[in-house]
């Protein structure tokens, strides 16, 4: 049976390895546990020092086969070449690796490899039917190696992969759906990971997060959740046409708050007004409307001090030479009747009335 580094080495062509050699016969390797025709002494192999014991498959073995360390080695897989100039290409904890087997998995059918910014293609080996036994290592740090420690798995769709150094059993992919939708309506991987939506994001989608969460918000926390939402990819094209939805729909709630604001200056000039002629009930809330109107009209008149003038006929008779509009009137002009009919209202206007009256330089000298 293949294992998985032997599957890796033979899909970059079965290339000599370093410092290997002829083991003796049935030595299998500690890594893999795989028989190991040619390899190296775990004592002599510079990486074993960075290996915790629990990596071992087999740790009782002293040996590690040539395909282990081709596949720990830090050459370039498949199809990655190195950039022209760097010392150090593309190396396999980079990628994420995937094989599929022959029926009795001693042959390699096929391999493939991704880089982080290829999930689609990771998402298509995990839920395509695999025709014979085979395996997958997911790589999201990019920092370990992985294929060694691959499980293999049956044919089919079923089976278990490494998200790094997690093993993850795979289930039900309308869960990586729902959060492809999700996230192109609105939510983030953070907010979906965590299910702490932010109040925009309710807002934004509230009915495909309930019904999200309805039907998979008890996954949360699972190793599946995890590698579904690693995977899940929003819909760009999707996601461009609503944030340009949104802005459309944020321009148009501006304009139409400014309409308004443009019109409330003109509102409450010309309302009063109106009110107050059409109601002019001291009683009413337009009273000091009907005050100014009443006050105008006192202001206008040579008796606008009227109130004063019975009970201080001194300051008033200062001030008659000095009223600018008392020419204009005819001294007599109705002074008894304006006085008389409607004293109760003058007397009662007075007092709001001289506050005013020092902006008119007049009857500020009764203060
Ligand atoms: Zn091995």
């Amino acid at each position: 049976m293949l294992s998985p580094s032997r599957c890796y080495w033979l899909a970059c062509g079965s290339p000599p390895v370093q410092d290997t050699h002829d083991l003796p016969p049935g030595a299998r390797c500690a890594l893999c546990a795989s028989l190991a025709p040619q390899g190296l002494a775990m004592v002599r192999w510079s990486g074993a020092e960075s290996l915790i014991l629990d990596k071992l498959t087999l740790p009782s073995s002293p040996w590690v086969c040539a395909p282990c360390l081709w596949a720990t080695a830090w050459n370039a897989p498949p199809g990655r070449a190195a950039k022209e100039g760097q010392n150090r290409g593309p190396a396999p904890p980079m990628y994420s690796h995937h094989a599929v087997l022959s029926d009795d998995a001693t042959a390699l059918v096929s391999y493939a490899n991704a880089s982080k910014g290829e999930k689609p293609a990771i998402l298509g080996w995990l839920r395509a039917d695999k025709p014979g036994p085979w395996w997958c290592a997911v790589a999201d740090m990019g920092k370990k190696h992985l294929i060694p420690w691959a499980p293999l798995n049956p044919p089919g769709r079923d089976g278990v992969v490494l998200l790094d150094e997690q093993e993850v059993t795979l289930g039900d992919f309308a869960l990586v759906d729902a959060m492809v939708h999700v996230l192109t309506v609105g939510a983030t991987k953070a907010t979906v990971e965590t299910g702490a939506y932010t109040s925009n994001e309710w807002t934004r989608c509230a009915a495909d997060l309930h019904a999200f969460e309805a039907r998979w918000g008890g996954l949360r926390g699972s190793a599946w959740f995890s590698l579904g939402l690693w995977l899940a990819q929003r819909d760009e094209a999707a996601v461009e046409q609503r944030m340009a939805d949104e802005k459309a729909a944020r321009e148009a709630r501006k304009e139409a708050a400014r309409k308004p604001k443009a019109k409330a200056p003109t509102t409450p000039k010309t309302r009063p007004g109106k009110a107050a002629a059409a109601d002019p009930s001291p009683a009413s809330g337009k009273v000091q409307n009907d005050d100014r109107r009443h006050e105008e009209r006192t202001a206008a008149d040579p008796h606008g001090g009227g109130a004063a003038r019975p009970e201080d006929p001194g300051p008033a008779q200062r001030l008659e030479p000095a009223r600018p509009v008392g020419p204009a009137r005819q001294p007599g002009e109705g002074s008894g009747q304006r006085q008389r009919q409607p004293r109760g209202v003058v007397q009662r206007h007075a007092a709001p009335a001289s506050v005013e009256r020092p902006e008119q330089g007049q009857l500020g000298l009764f203060d």
